[in-house]
């Protein structure tokens, strides 16, 4: 399992609230950008999957 971020469906216009539920601090956004999962630290617990109000964060097999 990946876990992705749809940049299509993410606003890209404010700081990305998904940000802090990742407990493993892998989920990195620079400026107002669609953040980026660091696949290595990733523990794939569907915390910001769940979290994401805009369903931009998915996990795809
Ligand atoms: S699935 Fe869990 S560990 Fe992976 S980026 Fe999301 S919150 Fe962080």
């Amino acid at each position: 399992m990946e876990i992705i971020v749809k940049k299509e469906k993410c606003p890209q216009d404010h700081s990305c609230p998904a940000i802090k539920v990742c407990k493993v601090d892998a989920l990195k956004q620079e400026g107002f950008n669609a953040p980026t999962v660091d696949q290595d630290a990733c523990v794939k617990c569907m915390e910001c999957v769940n979290y994401c109000p805009m369903g931009a964060i998915q996990a795809i097999e």
